[in-house]
């Protein structure tokens, strides 16, 4: 990738036209020693080439759903070839706006994954990371916390196993999840394991912060009875308790429980933030940069946000660019609370050619042109695409449960 400059839009003459070329995808399997299939992942990047030599680089991994946000991606491409890749406001328009169908993880992804290629080409052509392009950064470093590190442990001996492990390593912020079918309404035995696991796990991590992610699992009455050994524990927040389109269920919940609510990976429209912001069912927005549309679509939807007193904590398990992306979105949002970023295997931290700080539980900005980073198309090769299956479940009487 070149750093050449662009002439400013408007200014150059029409030999001098930046344009873009070629949309180009390159699909990289990941898999996880030790994890089950928990976190399996092709990340998907977006490659968006131009004429003038500058590549920008994108990520759009939308996880089980690889075929359907290619298939997207080249249905959009038609609409941005030829055009000036620095136009990425108007670009984003069209993209969302155009051929009648909009909406959607799948679409919502595929633009992400272009939008954020055109920010990496407009910070190259001027020579500036893309955090400073947006008003530049309002802290030196970023928070984050930890997802992944259980590896799908169940039992509370082998969760504070794992947390002491990912403690030893130097991570300072930790969520989990306990991927078991319940039942609807009342469960008692859920209710005490979720206590159990608490118990070993702040056992090993003192104080230090604690989150939970239901993936959507249960309904509100027994997301209820959850939230209970979840306050008590002192943790931060209850991730997506409910399904991510019910608001009134979430509501319920957010009701019903003493401690903060945090939804947002599966919303992708800031409309639909909306819907959960004004009848406050929960108080952390959790836009993923890499589903919403986009960078330019993620700082609107964290502006919403701050007006109804929400905070931010992008979602975003997925490799060390989408991590990258999202450090220069979490250095710009005042109401930021602190980044995802997902254990995966080591030479995943090897996709980028500059590996990411991390130092005491904060990770460092980028400071390079665009998003600062260089994807290894070596290693990229080295790692084919995976058949990448999202893990299933099913309740003992045999009906399905959500993951
Ligand atoms: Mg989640």
């Amino acid at each position: 990738m070149h750093m050449d400059r662009f002439p400013p839009p408007g200014d150059e003459k029409e030999s001098d036209r930046v344009k873009i070329t070629e949309i180009e995808t390159i699909v990289v399997g990941s898999r996880m020693e030790g994890a089950g299939r928990l976190t399996d992942r092709n990340f998907t990047y977006v490659l968006v080439h131009t004429d003038e030599g500058i590549t920008g680089l994108g990520e759009a991994t939308l996880e089980g759903h690889d075929n359907a946000v290619l298939g997207m991606i080249a249905d959009l491409t038609q609409l941005v070839i030829g055009e000036d890749p620095r136009r990425v406001a108007y670009l984003t328009e069209v993209m969302m706006r155009q051929k009648f169908w909009g909406g959607g993880a799948i679409k919502g992804s595929a633009v992400a994954g272009i939008e954020l290629a055109l920010w990496d080409i407009l910070g190259r052509s001027v020579g500036q990371p893309v955090h400073q392009l947006v008003g530049g950064a309002v802290r030196d470093r970023i928070r984050y916390y930890l997802n992944g590190w259980a590896a799908g442990a169940l039992e509370p001996s082998a969760i504070a196993e794992k947390a002491a492990g990912a403690l030893e390593a130097g991570h300072r912020a930790f969520k989990f999840s306990l991927a078991v079918p319940s039942w609807s309404v009342h469960d008692r035995e859920l209710v005490q394991q979720l206590d159990a696991v608490l118990d070993a796990i702040r056992g090993q991590i003192g104080d230090l912060p604690l989150m939970y992610d239901g993936h959507g699992r249960y309904d509100a009455e027994l997301a209820i009875a959850l939230a209970e050994p979840l306050a008590a524990h002192h943790c931060m927040f209850f991730e997506e308790p409910v399904l991510p389109d019910r608001v009134r269920d979430m509501a319920k919940v957010a009701r019903g429980s003493r401690l903060p609510i945090a939804a947002g990976e599966r919303l992708v429209q800031k409309e639909q933030f909306i819907d959960f912001l004004q009848v406050d069912a929960f108080s952390i927005a959790q836009p993923d940069l890499a589903h919403c549309h986009g960078f330019g679509e993620g700082l609107k939807i964290a502006a919403l946000a701050a007006g109804f007193g929400a905070g931010i904590a992008p979602h975003g398990p997925m490799s060390p660019v989408l991590t990258a992306i999202s450090l220069h979105f979490d250095a710009v949002v005042p109401n930021f609370v602190i980044q995802e970023r997902l254990q995966m295997g080591a030479w995943c931290e090897s996709l980028i050619t500059t590996p990411l700080k991390m130092s005491e539980g904060f990770l460092s900005i980028p400071g390079g042109p665009g998003w600062g980073i260089e994807l290894d198309l070596d290693v990229c090769r080295a790692h084919p695409p995976i058949d990448v299956a999202i893990p299933r479940m099913f309740r003992a009487d045999g009906g399905v449960a959500d993951w």
